[in-house]
Order: C-alpha cells, then sequence, then structure tokens
C-alpha cells in the first residue's frame, strides 16, 4: 500500500486516520499471534505515513513563517526517517519518500539562522530494554538492539533513576529543539524567501553556498558597531570597513521548474 500525499489538505482527509487506525489494529494482531514479519511490516507502513504527514505540516508551518515550530517537526521527521531506514531496505527507504524528506530535512535546517543550543547533562542509574524490560548493563545485554524493531515494536532503552547534571551550550546539539534564540532577534528571509517559491512539499531544490563579492559603496547603511556583513562575527569598524570589497555568503536556490525571471531576481541585503 503506498498513499501520496502532497498537501496539507490531503493529510486532513478522514481516510488518512483511518489507515492509520486499521494499521495499528493489524500490527497489534500480528504481534499477538506472532507473526512478526507483519507486524513489522505494518510498523513500516504507519511510521513512513506518519513521516509523510509531518514534514507536510513542517512544510505548512515554514510557508506560514512558524519557523520555531517548523525547526521541531523537521528534527522529528529526522529521528523518524532515521529509524524506518535502520528497519527497511534502501528501495522501501525511497519509495515512501523518507530518503527525499530526510535530505530535504537537512538542507531546510541549513538554512535556519539557529546556531546556538542547551543541552541537558543526566546521570542515568541505568537502562531497560523496551521490549523485554531486562536491565541493560556492560556484560549484561538482552538480544534486543536498540533502534531496530520486533513484532512491530521498536526497541529502545528507558533510563531510570535520571539526575540531572548540567546545562551546556552548544553548536551542535544532540537535540536540535533546544534551541537558546528568541526567534523575533533573527533573520529568516532565506528561509523565507525560498518557501515563496515552492507550491508543495515535495518539490525539489537545492542550496548552493558560494561567497560573493560587492563593492563597499553597497554597505552604507552598516553601521561601524553592527556585525560585519562577511558573517566573521567581529564587528564591522574591526573587520571590513576599510576593505573596497566586501565578501560576502551567497546562496544559489537552484528549482527544478520554471521560475519567472522577475520572481527570481537576487535580493541584496543591504
Ligand atoms: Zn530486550
Ligand atoms: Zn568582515
Amino acid at each position: 500500500m503506498m498513499i501520496e500525499l502532497t498537501n496539507i489538505e490531503d493529510t486532513r482527509k478522514p481516510v488518512i486516520g483511518q489507515i492509520l487506525e486499521e494499521l495499528e489494529r493489524k500490527r497489534k494482531e500480528a504481534a499477538s499471534s506472532g507473526n512478526e514479519e507483519f507486524a513489522n511490516n505494518c510498523w513500516r507502513e504507519s511510521e513512513a505515513l506518519k513521516v509523510n504527514i509531518l514534514y507536510i505540516e513542517a512544510f505548512e508551518k515554514i510557508k506560514s513563517k512558524k519557523y520555531r515550530d517548523a525547526w521541531n517537526d523537521l528534527e522529528r521527521c529526522e529521528i523518524d526517517a532515521a529509524s524506518i531506514e535502520r528497519n527497511s531496505d534502501s528501495d522501501y527507504y525511497t519509495k515512501s519518500r523518507c530518503h527525499f524528506i530526510e535530505k530535504q530535512v537537512s538542507k531546510w535546517q541549513s538554512l535556519y539562522p539557529y546556531c546556538v543550543f542547551a543541552s541537558p547533562g543526566f546521570k542515568v542509574g541505568y537502562y531497560t530494554c523496551s521490549i523485554c524490560n531486562h536491565k541493560v548493563r556492560p556484560r549484561s545485554r538482552c538480544s534486543h538492539v536498540k533502534g531496530k524493531i520486533y513484532n512491530g515494536e521498536l526497541c529502545v532503552h528507558v533510563a531510570h533513576d535520571m539526575e540531572f547534571l548540567e546545562l551546556s551550550i552548544v553548536t551542535k546539539p544532540v537535540q536540535k529543539y533546544s534551541v537558546m534564540h528568541d526567534d523575533e532577534t533573527l533573520d529568516f528571509s532565506l528561509i523565507n524567501y525560498l518557501s515563496d517559491f515552492l507550491d508543495n512539499a515535495f518539490e525539489n531544490w537545492e542550496a548552493h553556498w558560494t561567497r560573493k563579492s560587492f563593492p563597499i559603496e553597497r554597505f552604507s547603511q552598516v553601521t561601524p558597531d553592527s556585525d560585519c556583513p562577511c558573517k566573521s562575527g567581529k564587528k564591522f569598524e574591526e573587520c571590513c570597513i576599510n576593505e573596497k570589497e566586501i565578501s560576502i555568503p551567497h546562496v544559489d536556490f537552484q528549482f527544478f521548474k520554471e521560475i519567472s525571471d522577475d520572481k527570481a531576481k537576487v535580493r541584496f541585503p543591504y
């Protein structure tokens, strides 16, 4: 069974809810009668459908400028698609569009201005296997592998006796939802610009990062104490203020459809 969803209206059709319920019913039934392969198939179908829905929802949120909510959905897509990849062959992963979603999610994430995250540190007393409840210790493991599905259920290690240790500020977080920025202060124009061109979540696009040099006169509005346009992180007055040209990060978007000329005009940020 393969359901092709394109836009948010598709995801809200009652039939989608019915399909998910049906898959869940069949998964439980197969699991209790010991039909592991069928139970795993139901899990896979259901998860892939949910990732498709979530990705479409994330795209909708980007379109309506709810960037933080979209960011959280994109991370969820990333995690869930990885789960599906671990538990299916590459043919299924492609066919269910999860591979496409995985690639798009990482491209969207690369356009976000977020760079500082909170990372909580915990001390964990012990873990148990979610499939058999075995207490996982270095020399005593059960036969289940974390991240694999067994009888239609994903194996996770459940943490017990957790103790909060610290909160670190990091740039490459394990979990991406703990963004430390206030969105009001950030520039989402790149994402906004791109999403204007796209009609649905499944249109392909590429972003090519380069640098482009512009004469210093173009930056006449930049005050000496603001951030340097070259994105070095230094103040303008301590960086490129006396240069003839400034080289700024530049992204070329590539679309796989016709774009009208006036729409495709390069926008210069200064
Ligand atoms: Zn186990
Ligand atoms: Zn500079």
